[in-house]
């Protein structure tokens, strides 16, 4: 088997020669970062925001707790019906549009849920 040909450095304005695998010459060898290109997933990336998106259209952009109580407030992010910690899922069905009030208030009862499971048997 022939050695590897040598090809030019990945580097720009490097022109030096080299063989491996990475394709980058001993000194710049540290550009290539095999960390870089790890897979986001879960909330922030843009699948999650085009769905926000999608959820806040379906629910007008109000606040479906608050249209519950007859109120109308503008929602502002979109929260998970059944939390995820609970079992629920990143589906539509189990999203809907919240204003910051409720979310807040949700998030605060959650916290408390949480620590009335017995998770706290410190
Ligand atoms: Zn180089
Ligand atoms: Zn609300």
């Amino acid at each position: 088997m022939p050695a590897k040909p040598p090809r030019p450095c990945r580097a720009p304005a490097c022109g030096r020669k080299t063989t491996a695998s990475h394709g980058y010459c001993e000194e710049h060898s540290h550009l290539h970062k095999p960390w870089g290109t790890r897979k986001g997933s879960g909330r922030g990336g843009r699948p999650w925001r085009r769905k926000r998106d999608r959820v806040l259209q379906r629910d007008k952009g109000l606040c479906q707790p608050c249209r519950r109580g007859g109120r109308v407030t503008p929602a502002t992010e979109v929260d998970h019906i059944k939390p995820v910690a609970e079992g629920g899922t990143d589906a539509d069905s189990n999203l809907e549009a919240i204003c910051t009030s409720c979310h807040r208030a949700k998030t605060a009862r959650e916290a408390q849920a949480a620590r009335g499971r017995g998770e706290s048997n410190l």
